[in-house]
């Protein structure tokens, strides 16, 4: 679904289009907004109270929200919180005023994946409505493959070429976490934030006895290794080409 111009390529006749949702009450915002993003090729429907605006957005499928936070009816940041409670997981990029951090930090804690401070440029936000876009893109990709390495993350199921692999619960959120940001290097400060819940022991040995422990499983036996350790900083998945 995710393809055409967000893959580099001319869209081609019959394309699906990104359907965008504009939660927004200033009309000059709202009308600038939607004109710019018609023009870009997204199909665009534009509410301008936030009890539409969330009646719209639960109960039709959008590949991202526009949304405005002071919003009549019902604001943005009550919005953002029923759509996460409810598994709701479109992408979102805030509207908010320019020097209103509190609101950002706010609205981001909520599940917000981005924010834009008013007045922006349509170019700008087009930026971001494609990084969101290819983000959500990858974030729903099923299976992660890396290499050889398959990780179907509905099934919990991980495979390296025709082997199956058996993990423990943390190794496989370990793993999980690593082919989500695979090349990226990873702290232990960071691997210890997003696999182990803060009820568990914080020691950062704790992570590289777990990452032994699944290096094994995942790199033993095969020609290439895809975990690596970059001294003092972290760890880091990927396939080198050799
Ligand atoms: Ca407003």
């Amino acid at each position: 679904m995710y393809h055409g111009k967000f893959a580099g390529l001319t869209p081609c006749e019959g394309e699906i289009r990104m359907r965008v949702l504009v939660i927004e009450d200033e009309p000059g915002v709202a009308s600038f907004v939607k004109k710019g993003l018609r023009e870009a090729s997204y199909t665009v429907d534009l509410v301008d109270n936030g009890i539409d605006g969330l009646h719209r957005a639960i109960t039709e499928t959008y590949d991202a929200v526009v949304l405005d936070l002071m919003l009549p009816g019902l604001d943005g940041f009550s919005i953002l919180r029923e759509l996460r409670s409810r598994d709701i997981r479109t992408p979102v990029i805030c509207l908010t005023a320019r020097d209103a951090v509190d609101d950002r930090i706010k609205g981001l804690d909520l599940g917000a994946d981005d924010y834009l401070a008013k007045p922006f440029s349509f170019s700008e936000l087009l930026a971001r409505m494609r990084a969101l876009l290819r983000r959500g893109h990858d974030l729903h990709a099923n299976p992660i493959i890396v290499a050889d390495l398959k990780v179907d993350v509905l099934a919990r199921s991980v495979h390296r070429g025709d082997r199956r692999i058996d993990l423990s619960p943390n190794e496989y959120a370990l793993l999980e976490y690593f082919v989500r940001h695979k090349c990226q290097v990873l702290s232990r400060t960071m691997i210890l934030e997003h696999v182990w819940d803060m009820n568990q022991d914080p020691m950062t040995n704790v992570i590289d006895v777990h990452i032994n422990r699944l290096r094994k499983k995942i790199d033993n036996g095969f020609d290439s290794r895809l975990i690596h350790t970059i001294r003092g900083v972290g760890y880091v998945l990927r396939h080198d080409e050799t």
